[in-house]
């Protein structure tokens, strides 16, 4: 963090202790690609990327700040005391010191005896510093843990419960960070919306239950094939969406085509009996973003070429008509 000029704040600490795990790909290339193509990340960009990855509103961003600055609190404090235990320590056998060179001179015993039970004293105050040391250590423990829960709940929040991939709430986050990270770095930026087809006959010919099947399976696949380019969610019912960010629309193209033909090639059956349930097929609409977009336009304009694709007989891709694309190469 110093070598990248980023002051030590709880919330820097946060986003770079993200960046040092891993845990967000997409935090690391953007702080890599800053990194490659700026001097240094510094405090006001760090405070951009925290906004976009930790930002939030309402009570639980508060309660999770909250924690956060507890717990840097604590940290601080617990590096003061054990500073001070040093000072402590070091106090102590500065005195024991002097014990022994006064014992040395005459008539000195009685100023040892006075200054040893100083030195014992100061022992005393040393080992209660440590136990406090020790206490507080355990409540900071404590205050990781609950941040940990937080984390984990947020998390919960954005994904979907059927698939297990995320949810609409996360595809609007992500949207609004990739699309502001799209125009600030000019990067290509795709979306591909994809929808099952004909999906109400396969619920009412198979059953609903073998309908979340196949919703599960898509799930799996768009993970599958997206890996680390890109975020799957499931927009809503038998609709998914794909962000994928640093691509462009031929790219995203190829990914919705490979998607396709997957998901095609899927052979259904029961699980108990075997039974053959055919094949599944899906629609996809893929386009770019344009800089300087609103958010609705570009999600319009990839629902449109799905629509288009739907029209055009299903099982098909079909990318957006070219909006004034000004996305850079
Ligand atoms: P199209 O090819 O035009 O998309 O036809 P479709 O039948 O797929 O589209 P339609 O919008 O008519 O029907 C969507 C169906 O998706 C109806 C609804 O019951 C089903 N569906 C939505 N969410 C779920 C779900 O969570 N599980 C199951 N099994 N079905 C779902
Ligand atoms: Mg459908
Ligand atoms: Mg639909």
């Amino acid at each position: 963090m110093s070598e990248q000029g980023v002051s030590p704040t709880p919330r820097n600490y946060q986003l770079w202790y993200t960046y040092a795990s891993g845990d967000a790909p997409l935090l690391n290339r953007m702080i890599d690609n800053c990194i490659a193509h700026t001097k240094k990340v510094g405090d006001e960009l760090s405070e951009r990327l925290y906004l976009k990855f930790f930002g939030d509103t309402g009570a639980h961003a508060l309660v999770q700040e909250t924690g956060q600055l507890m717990h840097a609190e604590l940290d601080k404090v617990i590096a003061r005391l054990h500073s001070a235990e040093s000072d402590t320590t070091r106090f102590g056998n500065v005195l024991m010191e002097y014990g022994d060179d006064i014992a040395d001179l005459a008539d000195g015993d009685g100023v040892k005896a006075l200054v040893s039970g100083l030195a014992r004293e100061t022992k005393e105050m040393e080992t209660k510093t440590r136990s406090l040391e020790s206490e507080l250590k355990k409540s900071s423990e404590e205050i990781k843990k609950l941040k940990a829960n937080l984390d984990a709940a947020r998390a919960e929040s954005m994904t979907d419960e059927l698939t297990g991939i995320g949810n609409r709430k996360q595809f609007d986050c992500v949207l609004k960070m990739t699309t502001e990270d799209a125009t600030m770095s000019h990067q290509p930026l795709s979306l591909v919306f994809g929808d099952v087809d004909h999906f109400k006959k396969f619920n009412d010919t198979w059953g609903h239950k073998l309908g979340d099947h196949v919703l599960k399976l898509v799930a799996q696949q768009m993970k599958l094939l997206a890996g680390e380019r890109g975020t799957p969610t499931r927009y809503g019912g038998e609709e998914f969406a794909i962000i994928l960010p640093g691509t462009p629309l031929p790219d995203a193209l190829a990914f919705a085509e490979s998607l396709r033909i997957a998901v095609s090639k899927k052979q259904m059956k029961t699980k108990a009996t075997g039974v053959a349930l055919g094949h599944i097929t899906m629609s996809f609409g893929v386009t770019q973003y344009a800089v300087g977009e609103s958010m609705d336009a570009f999600v319009e304009r990839a629902d449109s070429a799905l629509y288009a694709a739907k029209a055009a007989g299903r099982n098909k891709v079909t990318p957006a008509d070219p909006p004034q694309i000004r996305a850079a190469s």
